[in-house]
This record gives C-alpha cells, sequence and structure tokens, in this order.
C-alpha cells in the first residue's frame, strides 16, 4: 500500500496498483463521467480531496472511490469523448439546419441550471436537427452546484466556478438561448410561453426551472440570503469579504451543514440553527449529527439545536437573529437552509396539476398537460421531490426519449445516494 495525503493533510491509503500505472506511460490522459451526475474525471487533473494526485489514470483508481458530486461510485463512470455535433448529424443522417426544420418552434425549455442543460443535451443526443430553445432567468453559465459547498475549503474563487458559459454551451449543442430572461406565463391553449422578452410557441415544453430555499414568514427575503445558484453564491462571497464574519445559518440540512462547514474552514464564525436537536436529523438511522458536531469541535461552529427562528432584525448594517425562546445571534450575514420548495406560479398558469411540486407521471415525467414535461427539483413524484443530483440525468434522458420518439427509457426513481460533502468530516448518506 502507499499513502497519499490530501488537501486536508487526511491520509488516504491507496491499493500498490495506484503506484505501477496499468497504461503506458506517455498515453494522453482521458476523461471519464459519471453517468448519474455529469461530474467529469478528467486523469489529468485527478481528484484531490479523495487522495488523487494529477496523474492517476482511471484504471488506478480504487473501486470504492465514490464521486465527489453526486456519491455513486467508480462502476457508474464512462469513458467521456465531447459530444460532437457534426459527427452526430452525419450519424442521424438529419442534414436540415437545426432552427428551420418545417419551420416548427420545437422544443423550449425554461432553466438554465443543470436540469436544463442536461435535458438539451439528452434531446440533442438523440435528434441533431431538433431546434431547441433554452430560456433562463441567469446567464445559464455551466458549473456544478454541489461544489459551491467545498469552493472556499478547495480554496477556490467563486468566479472560477463556471465550466463553460452559457453561450458556448449553447452554441456546443445548438441551442437558442435567451438568458436573463423570465418566464411569466404559459399559455397551453395557444402552446406559447411569455417571457420577458417576448412570446415564445413550442411543440413540447420542459419545465426545469428548479426550487428555491423555502422562506418562513419569520425570515423575510430581505434580510436573508437564499444560496442555490451560483450568482447568489457569488453575490454573498462578495458580501462576506476577506476578514471573518459572523453568520447566521438557519437550518442544519445538507446545505446548512456544508455551508457552515465551508464558511467556517474559510475563517468564518457560524451559528448553525435547528429545530431538531441535531444536524441531518432527516437521516436518523444513519447516527451521523453526534459524529458531525465531533468533527467540528476544532472549527468556529456553535450548533444550536432544539431552536425554532422567531425573527430577524437589522440593526444598522448587522443583523440580529432572535429565537422563539428568547436566545439572540448577532450576524453580519444571515443565510435561509430551511429546506426548499418549488415556485407555483409558472406550474400554476397553465392549470398543471400540484402536489407539493409539480406534479408529474413517475415514468414519462409529463405533467397534467401532455404537451408539458418537468424534471429535476421542480416535480414531484406521488408528492415527493427529490431534489438531489443523480436523478437528473436519468430524467432528462426519459423525456428525451419520450420527445423523441424513440424506445420508451422509463425513468425509475430509486433512493438517492447523498454525498454530504462536510469536508471535515464527509459522509455518504442512503
Ligand atoms: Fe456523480
Amino acid at each position: 500500500m502507499s499513502a497519499l495525503s490530501n488537501i486536508y493533510g487526511e491520509v488516504r491509503e491507496l491499493p500498490l496498483a495506484a503506484t505501477l500505472p496499468a497504461v503506458a506511460v506517455g498515453a494522453p490522459f482521458q476523461q471519464y463521467i459519471c453517468d448519474a451526475c455529469g461530474y467529469i474525471y478528467d486523469e489529468a487533473v485527478g481528484d484531490a480531496d479523495s487522495g488523487l494526485a494529477a496523474g492517476t489514470r482511471f484504471d488506478d483508481i480504487p473501486d470504492d472511490w465514490y464521486c465527489p458530486l453526486c456519491g455513486v461510485t467508480k462502476s457508474d463512470f464512462t469513458l467521456y469523448e465531447a459530444p460532437n455535433i457534426e459527427a452526430l448529424r452525419a450519424r442521424s443522417g438529419s442534414a436540415a439546419p437545426v432552427a428551420l426544420r418545417g419551420g416548427t418552434p420545437g422544443v423550449l425549455i425554461v432553466g438554465g441550471g443543470r436540469a436544463g442543460w442536461q435535458m438539451a443535451e439528452a434531446l440533442r443526443a438523440l435528434d441533431a436537427a431538433l431546434p431547441i430553445t433554452l430560456v433562463s432567468a441567469c446567464a445559464a453559465d455551466v458549473y456544478d452546484k454541489p461544489l459551491l459547498s467545498v469552493a472556499m475549503a478547495r480554496q477556490m474563487d467563486p468566479g472560477t466556478l463556471v465550466k463553460e458559459t452559457g453561450a458556448d454551451a449553447a452554441k456546443r449543442l445548438t441551442v437558442r438561448l435567451l438568458a436573463h430572461t423570465d418566464a411569466v406565463r404559459i399559455c397551453p391553449d395557444t402552446r406559447s410561453l411569455r417571457t420577458t422578452r417576448g412570446t415564445l410557441r413550442y411543440d413540447q415544453l420542459v419545465l426545469a426551472h428548479g426550487a428555491q430555499a423555502a422562506l418562513p414568514p419569520a425570515l423575510p427575503a430581505t434580510r436573508v440570503w437564499r444560496i442555490n445558484h451560483l450568482g447568489a453564491y457569488q453575490r454573498l462571497r462578495a458580501a462576506l469579504g476577506d476578514s471573518p464574519k459572523d453568520v447566521v445559518i438557519v437550518g442544519a440540512g445538507l446545505i446548512g451543514s456544508e455551508l457552515a462547514n465551508d464558511l467556517a474552514l474559510g475563517g468564518h464564525r457560524i451559528a448553525l440553527l435547528d429545530v431538531m436537536a441535531q444536524p441531518l436529523a432527516r437521516w436518523p438511522g444513519e447516527a451521523v449529527g453526534a459524529p458531525l458536531l465531533d468533527a467540528w469541535k476544532d472549527l468556529p461552529i456553535r450548533f444550536v439545536g432544539g431552536v425554532q427562528v422567531a425573527g430577524v432584525d437589522k440593526i444598522g448594517d448587522k443583523y440580529r437573529v432572535a429565537t422563539a425562546c428568547g436566545q439572540k445571534f448577532a450576524a453580519d450575514q444571515v443565510i435561509a437552509a430551511a429546506g426548499l420548495a418549488t415556485p407555483p406560479r409558472l406550474a400554476q398558469s397553465a392549470g398543471l396539476a400540484w402536489d407539493n411540486g409539480i406534479a408529474v407521471d413517475a415514468a414519462t415525467l409529463q405533467t397534467s398537460d401532455p404537451r408539458i414535461h418537468a424534471l429535476g427539483d421542480c416535480i414531484t413524484i406521488a408528492g415527493q421531490a427529490s431534489r438531489y443530483i443523480e436523478p437528473i440525468g436519468r430524467q432528462a434522458r426519459a423525456i428525451a426519449a419520450h420527445l423523441c420518439g424513440r424506445e420508451p427509457a422509463p425513468y425509475e426513481a430509486k433512493p438517492a445516494v447523498v454525498r454530504v460533502k462536510t469536508t471535515t468530516h464527509p459522509m455518504t448518506l442512503h
């Protein structure tokens, strides 16, 4: 065995094979993609968090290594070559220009996050000529959202998190992108979507606009951060600046615990509040709260369990968070991390069935309108949301097969494997 130290100084034993490359020295480095979440393992870069040095060949990675983003294991990775639209077009035998086939509007996707882009990729993989339009409220830049939880530990500048700009992704996939455009309402009768940049027609509509941090009345939107996308995260990091700050995080679930861990590693003083007695209490069978608190004992994290937040006051340029039992916490910044909720407005405008989120068919992910599908954080199946990264790729492929008239590839909801990126004590929950 040989030992490799990762950036946190933890030492991980690697099998001897890891030191004896099976691949010819000098062979070009290759990339492997996680079929579950789209994370790409690049042999040239390695995976420092798992102790895999730059240059570690995929074949030399231990079998129990897991995807650093979503937690599936090595067997769920396949060799990755970036899709080439010309090759795809030649294979599909379609010469029609993408935007002009029969003058049809094609598929319209609402949402420029992972779900929206995975949807565009899955459609394009099946049909080189299908007109695809993607509407996004932001720039639709492509990034790995789970990295927002570990950016400080990895000393990543928030500006370097973008993997590919929205404009470049649109070009690569020959997608018409309307960035910085809000979807306002759906008119199912005319198969059109009203946006802040005019009305768009569709043959098929796919909703991939995600969810937002839920805001109980005690947490007014003007006084708390909701960190559910890159833009908000970048603004929070700018507001925190370079000197240690007092941060109150309300909610010690996955996002709250990961952010507490990461901001504390960045030197900020954290008060982490939750109604439950321990962090990550949604996984009671896993007994993860106590070991996590133990791993945090040398970090500036104060966990306060069993409290209900009653209000947030603004005092000068600071905040004061009060609990129902009378405790008070001073803060430079307050973050709401008490769960996610799907904004209902767009679905309501189309009269779509709603069940704690956009209700979709479990196999086809079709909404109550046969011309509208939905995937990702905005949907529920039998009333249950599953807001993890792993199912999104499979959902996109199921919808793409349905829309492109291919052999059905029904989506199968399965228990999520969740990688908790609390870097001082990473865990995989089932
Ligand atoms: Fe993954």
